[in-house]
């Protein structure tokens, strides 16, 4: 993908707050402080587009990001941060499951995992709750940069179990060297297309 252009286009909550369904979406989740800005910022060749934040949970909306007139990158809230009030975490679910179950734009949804951690409930529910839906999904895994190759083939094999998904389903990923930008851009043009 040759990303021209890329500029943030709105918050929202509520579908009626949602820009107009006219192009492809492709959402991202994962827990807070995952590195999902970071991710997407790599994605996009834009350092500061989206506020990676030293607070994780803070950002509690649905952020949509224009890239090259024909392409929305949609930033979902991060779940599952203990320190987020607790009526702020009950808004999170219908937030994100409307937006998942209704928008007839979406193409795909890009779910990143922490290759230091093992999968939490959350995030295998979050996996299931895709699937149930048919909704095609991309596991990313990143933060590669911060292992070893030994340690990073044995989390490798954890979260592939915990998941029940093939190493080469998955794409290892970094925001520091960038391993892996280009097979992830691969992989959401696939859903694209179909
Ligand atoms: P978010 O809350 O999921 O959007 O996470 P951020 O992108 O803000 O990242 C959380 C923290 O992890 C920040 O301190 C980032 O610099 C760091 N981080 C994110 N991705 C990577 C990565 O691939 N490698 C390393 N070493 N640090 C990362």
């Amino acid at each position: 993908m040759h990303v021209k252009s890329a500029e943030f286009v709105k918050s929202a909550t509520r579908p009626e707050h949602y820009p107009p369904a006219e192009v492809p979406e492709i959402a991202f989740a994962g827990r807070s402080n995952v590195g999902k800005s970071s991710l997407i910022n790599v994605l996009v060749n834009r350092k500061g587009l989206v506020r990676t934040s030293s607070t994780p949970g803070r950002t509690q909306l649905i952020n949509f990001f224009q890239v090259n007139n024909d392409l929305m990158l949609v930033d979902l809230p991060g779940y599952g941060f203990a320190r987020v009030p607790a009526e702020v975490r009950k808004q999170w679910g219908p937030m994100v499951e409307t937006y998942l179950s209704t928008r007839s734009c979406l193409g795909c949804v890009v779910l990143i995992l922490d290759i230091r951690r093992v999968p939490s409930d959350e995030d295998v529910l979050m996996l299931q709750w895709l699937r149930a839906y048919a909704i095609p999904a991309v596991v990313v895994v990143t933060k590669c940069d911060k292992l070893s190759k030994n340690e990073r083939a044995r989390q490798a094999a954890t979260i592939s179990r915990t998941l029940g998904l093939s190493r080469e389903e998955m794409v290892f990923f970094s925001a520091l060297s960038r391993e892996g930008k280009d097979l992830l851009w691969g992989r959401i043009e696939h859903f694209l297309a179909a």
